[in-house]
Parts: C-alpha cells; sequence; structure tokens
C-alpha cells in the first residue's frame, strides 16, 4: 500500500479521518500512531539546533512547544476542517483563552454572543476585563446588524459556536463573516457542537476555528484536549495587529513567505502561548483523541439520528413544554439548519418541563441510562441541569440571556439504541 494518503487532501472525509497527517514510513512503520512519550528530542548537532530555532528546518526540541503525536493530531483537524495550521493545548478553555490572547491586547475587546460555553462567557466577562480585554456582547444574535453594532475600533474579533449552548442557536454565520471582514476583524467560531463533520465553519468565512476535543472529537468521555484551526487567508497586516507584524518581522527570511503568511496565527499561537502560559497536550492524550476521531463520521451519524427521534418524542409529551433543537420543523433556527446543517443538527438538545426545577429534579433523579453529569458529546447519553451547574453562578436575567431557564434540562443523546433512550426517559417523565 501506499502511505501517501497522509496527505491527500482530495480524499473523503471518512478517509482522512483514520489516515491524514500520519506518515507510517517515517515511524518504523507502525500502523497505529506512537506515542511519543518524551519531554524533549534530540537536537542532532549545533547547525540542526540553530536551524530548528530559527524555524529553518521543522522538527521537534521540547514538548511543551510540539511533539510528533500532538503533531499528527494537529495536521488531521487542520485536515477534516479545511485549515492551512492547527495547535493541539490540553484543553478546549486553554484553546480558547489561548485564541482570545492572541487577538486582543489591553484596551481591545471581543465581540461575542451571549449563548456561550459557560467558561468561555465567564472567561470573556470576568477573567480576561482584569488584564484589559473586554468583551463586547452582541444582544440580539439571531439579528446579523446586531453584529455590526458591536464591533467597535478596538473590537479584535467576533466570536460565536456554530450550535449554542445549551439552546442549539444558530447564527447566520456567513453574514456575520461578512460584517466581520468589512470591518477587517477575523470571525472566530467554537465548532465543539458540530464537530467538521456536520459543519465546516471556513466554509462560509469564518477565520478560526477551535475545539473541544474533549466533547464528540474524542467522543468516548476519557480525555481532555483542545484545538484550534487557522484558514489560512485572513490579512493581518491591516494595521490592527501590530503584534503579527512585529511577529511576523521576527520569522521573515527564515520560512518561506506565503507559508508564513497562511500560518502566521498558529505559529504565535504555538510561539508565544502554548510554550509560554503552557497549558500543552499530553501525547497520550493525543492519542486517544486522534483513536476517536477515527470513527468521527459514525458516531455523529447516529447520535444525529438518535437526538432527532428523542427530540420528537420529547416534543410530543404532554410534562414537555418546548424542546430546543433546531433539526424540528417547528424550531426558529429549522430555515438556518437547513444551509447551514444539511447532515443534521448535532445531539444536544434542551428541553423546558412543565413543573419547574421541582420537575427536572424529579427527572434527574428517575433516568437510568441517561448520567447525570456536566460532559457532553460522549458516545454514552449524558442529562444535566444547567441552572444549577453549567451556568450555575449567573443572575436569573444573566441566564436568561443565555437561554438557561431552571425548569430546562439539557441533553446529550448518545449513541445507545434510541429505543432504550426514549424509554428511559417516558419512565423517568411519568414515572
Ligand atoms: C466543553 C466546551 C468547552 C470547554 O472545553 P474543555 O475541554 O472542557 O476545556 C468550550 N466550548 C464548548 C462549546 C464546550 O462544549
Amino acid at each position: 500500500m501506499s502511505y501517501e494518503a497522509f496527505k491527500d487532501d482530495a480524499l473523503a472525509f471518512e478517509t482522512r479521518q483514520l489516515h491524514s497527517g500520519y506518515d507510517p514510513g517515517a515511524n518504523s512503520l507502525s500502523k497505529a500512531v506512537p506515542i511519543y512519550q518524551t519531554a524533549a528530542f534530540e537536537l542532532g548537532g549545533f547547525e540542526r539546533c540553530e536551524r530548528l530555532f530559527t524555524f529553518e528546518e521543522e522538527g521537534f526540541s521540547y514538548g511543551r512547544f510540539s511533539n510528533p503525536t500532538n503533531d499528527v493530531l494537529e495536521k488531521r483537524i487542520a485536515s477534516l476542517e479545511g485549515g492551512a495550521a492547527a495547535v493541539s493545548f490540553g484543553s478546549g478553555m486553554a484553546a480558547i483563552s489561548s485564541v482570545f490572547l492572541n487577538l486582543a491586547q489591553a484596551g481591545d475587546d471581543i465581540a461575542a454572543v451571549k449563548t456561550l460555553y459557560g467558561g468561555s462567557t465567564t472567561l470573556l466577562g470576568k477573567l480576561l476585563p482584569a488584564y484589559g480585554i473586554t468583551a463586547s456582547w452582541v444582544d440580539r444574535p439571531d439579528d446579523p446588524a446586531a453584529f455590526r453594532a458591536a464591533i467597535g475600533k478596538r473590537t479584535k474579533a467576533v466570536f460565536v459556536e456554530s450550535l449554542g449552548n445549551p439552546g442549539m442557536n444558530i447564527v447566520d454565520i456567513e453574514a456575520v463573516a461578512r460584517i466581520a471582514h468589512e470591518r477587517g476583524i477575523p470571525l472566530v467560531v467554537d465548532n465543539t457542537f458540530a464537530t467538521p463533520y456536520l459543519f465546516r465553519p471556513f466554509e462560509f468565512g469564518a477565520d478560526i476555528v477551535c475545539h473541544s476535543a474533549t466533547k464528540y472529537l474524542g467522543g468516548h468521555g476519557t480525555t481532555l484536549g483542545g484545538l484550534v484551526v487557522e484558514a489560512g487567508g485572513f490579512d493581518w497586516f491591516n494595521g490592527g495587529y501590530p503584534q503579527f507584524e512585529e511577529f511576523h518581522a521576527e520569522l521573515a527570511g527564515t520560512i518561506e513567505e506565503g507559508n508564513l503568511r497562511r500560518t502566521l496565527f498558529t505559529r504565535r499561537l504555538r510561539g508565544r502561548y502554548l510554550a509560554e502560559l503552557g497549558a500543552h497536550l499530553s501525547p497520550l492524550s493525543a492519542f486517544l483523541l486522534l483513536q476517536g476521531m477515527e470513527t468521527l463520521s459514525l458516531r455523529v451519524q447516529r447520535h444525529v439520528e438518535n437526538a432527532r427521534r428523542v427530540a420528537e418524542f420529547l416534543s410530543g409529551h404532554r410534562a414537555v413544554s418546548s424542546v430546543e433543537y433546531p433539526g424540528l420543523p417547528t424550531s426558529r433556527y429549522f430555515a438556518l439548519a437547513k444551509k447551514y446543517f444539511p447532515r443534521g443538527t448535532g445531539a444536544i438538545l434542551s428541553v423546558r418541563l412543565r413543573g419547574g426545577e421541582e420537575a427536572a429534579k424529579r427527572v434527574l433523579e428517575r433516568v437510568r441510562i441517561f448520567d447525570y453529569l456536566v460532559n457532553l458529546g460522549d458516545a454514552k447519553s449524558l442529562i444535566v441541569h444547567p441552572s444549577t451547574s453549567t451556568h450555575y453562578g449567573l443572575s436569573v436575567e444573566e441566564q436568561e440571556a443565555s437561554g438557561v431557564y431552571e425548569d430546562m434540562l439539557r441533553l446529550s443523546v448518545g449513541i445507545e439504541d434510541s429505543g432504550d433512550l426514549i424509554e428511559d426517559l417516558r419512565q423517568a417523565l411519568e414515572g
């Protein structure tokens, strides 16, 4: 067989999820990606050391900067998302916080929707302001014009999730990308809930994609990890990003100019933030995430099919007052879902119950197959009460602005038998 598959991006998604980024020929013909459990690599001579540290030669020196196992993971997600380069991190939050720090400096802001993962809301709303980076909140994410209004002189990026948490709202990504580009700033998309199998943000104008690989990419609830991918076409030389101009000047001449420009964001992300803040992903974790990604398309197809069935069952149940799942024709996001998610709208749904928090508590106590935990994207079905967990600590107004209510449960539908899942929910709702 030929080992060229590792670099052929013309192959189908299902083939690339198994092969891209890995060359067995360079790894003693090991069929599995080896786990390079080492802190450092031999420099192999004075001249080579110089070339490595000026980036004239690609290679490995110290594990906090890069590792061959992580390198395969980075190349694989770059291939699946259709991007130019990627960097791996120890968690999704490490990836997202490093992206914001790479884009914005003290005095700058990030325009973001409020319907974000709780950790991202806290990062932008409470932590980064202490370092001079603030959020410019987009109040009506359903209206692209609200994004234009939120972008000020010091706004350095627009940040959205491809499927919002926990209400599964869909932003009109193509329209928002156009608005961001009119103002010379990049669109950053957290693509965790969708995965590149369901949605590829770069095809609609996004510039940077980040992931909590902990969720569907790993897929089995065993391993924390984060990934950032760069599309490769953004102009960092438009006057708004002096930090990238400076970084470019440091590297210019040693790396081919076209390559340097296409990968400038991820090179600075690695050199400044991964390396200096130190949120590195262990090579064993990179291996486990790669193993999960081999079956991504199969799992996601099944997740989507089960989620649709569960959503249909719940929306017809008298104990349920509403179901948020954009794949349902009754959803106000159904038209956007058809445009952006022809393969399905993921497997997270939020459900509001008649009977308030008490009813939500009873369901949590009665479910037997669904596990009560704050994770999502596991092959196993999970359920949680966001108001007292993922969104704990926010005021009622803040919770409602994020689409969280006390009578609401969030389900992450797994790949079990859908009949068993529906029966489990039925007995929990009716018991
Ligand atoms: C879980 C999650 C994160 C954070 O990722 P960790 O791997 O837990 O740090 C960020 N964004 C979204 C949408 C998530 O679901």
